[in-house]
């Protein structure tokens, strides 16, 4: 006797993943973004239209994808990042579900582009709404290109449900600054609607956050470095006097990953006890390495929240790395912190 229970095809089985992979084109930005630095590409360029709604591309120069790939890789669970379950405790990629592509080609029209360094010729898929229409051979530079046109085509109430292009760009420069300050190798480039808005050069972490967020920045920023067993701390923390009253210059980067930690903010601002003005909110960047069994990247669909082995003694470690960075700033403030 059968009973009612059916498998989901597999077009809605993409679509309930997409809803909770790609939430807005900046999910979009995000997704193909960080493949392209797990292809290794050196040169990445994000174009977009109308913050993203119509458009979305990525070019890297990254290894690119062979035939086979190019179509496998818009299939659910399909990764050539991990293989067994062990994996996610030493993962050195950015992606790992294998969900972003399946999900971003069941809910928009993607045109794929890719070569690898050794092939004469690259390759050209058509996927629209989980449905190839086509793959061709073609003649390409080494490297990826994704085109995300219409996002949400087929999916009206989250179509009306995004924010004007004023928010929803935000949201996708939100995206670009996390991963640009993360690799500052790279060669990152944005362009909305035919306009440059950041061309970052390969660089130092000093001075891809300074071609970020301005020149001003330099003179506020003060070195931490701190090396322990489990954590090596890096980066920078803002003097007091240039906090401001937002929290928009605040970024933990762990293991080459943004993330939000409430117990590593927390740890920072005890840092600064009795230093800033009510409300006032200091300017940090933060490189973290953790021992990669030491955390667990795999408990939200967008990896922004983490969950460390030790975070009592991560607090303790991170919150005297930066009081002592602070201290010295403090007692010998003529002193010139290596610009
Ligand atoms: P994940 O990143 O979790 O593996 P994705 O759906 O984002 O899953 O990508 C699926 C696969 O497609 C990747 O594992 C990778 O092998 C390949 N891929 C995606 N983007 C690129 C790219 N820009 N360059 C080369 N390969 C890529
Ligand atoms: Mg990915």
């Amino acid at each position: 006797m059968s009973g009612i229970i059916q498998l989901l095809p597999d077009h809605v089985a993409n679509q309930i993943a997409a809803g909770e992979v790609v939430q807005r084109p900046a999910s979009v930005v995000k997704e193909l973004v960080e493949n392209a630095v797990d292809a290794n590409a050196t040169e990445i360029k994000l174009i977009i239209k109308d913050a993203g709604k119509t458009l979305i591309q990525v070019i890297d120069n990254g290894k690119g994808m062979n035939v086979t790939d190019a179509r496998l890789c818009f299939e659910r669970h399909a990764t050539s990042k991990i293989r067994h379950a062990e994996d996610l405790f030493a993962l050195h990629t950015k992606g790992f579900r294998g969900e972003a592509l399946a999900s971003i080609a069941a809910v928009a029209h993607v045109e794929l582009k890719t070569k690898q360094d050794q092939e004469e010729l690259g390759t050209h898929v058509i996927i629209e709404g989980s449905k190839f229409v086509s793959q061709e051979v073609a003649v390409l530079p080494k490297g990826t290109s994704f085109l995300v046109k219409n996002l949400f085509f087929n999916i009206p109430a989250r179509r009306n449900f995004l924010k004007s292009d004023n928010v929803e760009l935000k949201h996708i420069i939100d995206e670009f600054e996390r991963v640009a300050l993360a690799h500052p190798a790279i060669h990152f480039v944005l362009i909305s609607n035919g306009a440059e808005i950041f061309n970052l050069p390969s660089t130092n972490y000093r001075q891809r956050i300074v071609n970020i967020f301005g020149g001003k920045t330099n003179e506020k920023l003060v070195p931490v470095n701190e090396e322990t067993e489990i954590i090596t701390i890096s980066g920078f923390v803002g003097k007091p006097e240039f906090a401001k009253k937002n929290r928009s210059e605040q970024f933990f980067l762990v293991n080459d990953r943004f993330i939000k930690s409430s117990f590593l903010h927390h740890a920072v601002m005890s840092a600064y006890d009795g230093l800033l003005k009510d409300g006032n909110q200091p300017s940090y960047f933060l490189y973290l390495q953790v021992p990669t069994h030491t955390i667990d990247i795999n408990i939200h669909p967008t990896k922004t929240e983490v969950k460390f082995d030790d975070e009592q003694a991560l607090y303790a470690i991170l919150r005297s790395a930066v009081k002592h960075s602070l201290g010295m700033f403090n007692v010998a403030p003529v002193l010139d912190f290596e610009r």
